[in-house]
């Protein structure tokens, strides 16, 4: 665009008489209930980190999500700090924890061996995922392990009743056949047993919708949750959805240009696009969302109030 067209004066005035008329963001009508919420964390690695993770978890406490789930190392390198964390929200908070488990690079005994303990523990919901095998990670002779994570939903639901979720892909996961075979796919885990999927994060709200036709039309009737994330470090954003397959839309990277060295502008914008997101994935009959908080409250929480999310007052003591 060039500088003439840009300070051309009639140019506003004709967008302003003929332009599109917006009557304001899309808010949900009547007075609906508010959304259900769920978190995600992952473990700590370091004492300040954990202190960090901790103060996040008692404030979204607050808002009395449905549950909250704490991801997992595929090959197993965080299996005691995801467990400890799980543990402890379990035991020391009101949340309903659910464990994040991969099956890549373990054998079927190791993973049954980890979810029996979860259920001695008291833990009754799993996110069951296949995981990326980290470089160096010794594959599994064929055969001994859980090939996907279908098969880790049939393996689990044969140690115990487990509430299991799993993960679904708006955009077809990058290592997919084809759209089709990733839908398929999809619903071969919710047939085997898990009631529930959380969807990669997206950031073009039409991604989801045209998904959840085709979930639809596949017979998917199980909640397919979308998964938000509100970002505010977007380089790191965009390196991440490179590999996993999520796509940026070129409006996101202008939205953060020119604040690399300003944190606290680069917050606000990230609170503004992802408030707008949810809001018209509310409007548009969404009552349930996920948050990758990233271990970080203040985005999430504002977000959630922004949804119509209020925090409950601790139970009196008696
Ligand atoms: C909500 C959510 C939570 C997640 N939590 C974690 C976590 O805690 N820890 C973690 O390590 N990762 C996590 N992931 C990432 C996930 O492990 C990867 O996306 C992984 O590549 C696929 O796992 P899946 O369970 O979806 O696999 P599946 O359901 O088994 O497969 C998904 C699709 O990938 C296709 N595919 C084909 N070849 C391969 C291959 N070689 N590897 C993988 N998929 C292939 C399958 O055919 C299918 O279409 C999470 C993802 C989501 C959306």
């Amino acid at each position: 665009m060039s500088h003439e067209i840009l300070h051309d004066p009639a140019r506003p005035v004709a967008r302003w008489l003929s332009g599109r008329r917006f009557a304001g963001l899309p808010a949900p009508e009547g007075d609906l209930a508010p959304p259900r919420l769920s978190f995600e964390f992952f473990p700590p690695r370091t004492e300040a980190l954990e202190t960090q993770l901790w103060s996040c978890i008692r404030r979204l406490e607050r808002l009395a999500p449905r549950f909250v789930s704490v991801t997992y190392g595929a090959g197993g390198s965080t299996q005691a700090r995801t467990h400890a964390t799980v543990s402890r929200i379990l035991h020391e908070t009101a949340l309903v924890p659910a464990a994040h488990l991969t099956c890549v690079g373990a054998t079927r005994e190791e993973i049954d061996a980890v979810a029996r303990r979860y259920w001695a523990d008291g833990v009754r919901h799993i996110v069951a995922l296949r995981g990326d095998a980290p470089e160096g990670l010794a594959p599994v002779a064929a055969g001994e392990g859980y090939a996907d994570a279908a098969a880790l939903v049939a393996g689990l639901a044969r140690v115990a009743p487990f509430e299991i979720t799993v993960a679904a892909y708006p955009e077809t996961h990058p290592r997919a056949a084809s759209p089709v075979a990733d839908l398929d796919h999809l619903k071969r885990k919710l047939d085997l047993g898990a009631t529930r999927a959380i969807t990669q994060y997206f950031f073009d709200t039409e991604v989801y919708f045209r998904f959840l036709d085709r979930c639809l039309k596949a017979g998917i009737t199980a909640p397919i949750v979308p998964g938000i994330l509100p970002v505010s470090n977007f380089a790191q954003a965009a390196r991440f959805s490179a590999l996993c397959g999520a796509s940026i839309p070129p409006w996101l990277g202008r939205m953060f240009e020119g604040l690399d060295d300003d944190a606290e502008t680069r917050r606000m914008v990230a609170a503004v696009i992802a408030a707008e997101q949810v809001r018209l994935l509310q409007a548009n009959g969404v009552d349930e969302f996920h948050f990758y908080t990233l271990n970080r409250a203040d985005l999430t929480y504002a977000i959630a109030h922004i949804l119509g999310v209020r925090p409950v007052a601790p139970a009196a003591s008696a």
